[in-house]
């Protein structure tokens, strides 16, 4: 197995997160009652599926901000990414989704309308996940 082994090519480039269709309706759903405001939350990822959306009563909702004390935290390992909806409609993460917001396996956006069509995935990094609803 040599360093540009086909095998390892192809499982970086294929890299996909998985979400139970009804875990991103729960998401969608806050998401539209939420709006103008943004929804925040934590991902629990076992392997690569997107298990549970976890709201905390210490998240913060502002007028079109969204802020998580992840320091009040316990530890848990399995909470390997961050979900928030962009009521401005934009899919795109700002200077301070990839600063203050992303972290972990994933991270999931969800702008308006809140649709299965407006939902992106990214790693920490800023880089576009396929995320693949089943
Ligand atoms: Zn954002």
């Amino acid at each position: 197995m040599g360093f540009l082994d086909r095998k390892s090519l192809f499982k970086v480039e294929a890299m996909l997160v998985k979400i139970q269709r009804g875990t991103l309706e729960f998401a969608l759903n806050v998401s539209r009652e939420m709006h103008p405001k943004e929804f925040i939350g934590k991902l629990r990822i076992i392997g690569d599926l997107i298990t549970e959306v976890i709201i905390e009563p210490d998240l913060m909702f502002r007028y079109n901000y969204a802020s998580v004390f992840f320091h009040m935290n316990p530890i848990d390992t399995t909470l390997k990414g961050c979900i928030h909806s962009h009521p401005d409609g934009s899919l795109k993460p700002t200077v301070e989704d990839l600063t203050r917001f992303f972290f972990g396996k994933a991270n999931v956006i969800i702008a308006y309308p809140y649709n299965l069509s407006t939902v992106a995935c990214y790693k920490s990094s800023g880089e576009p996940i396929k995320l693949k609803i089943i």
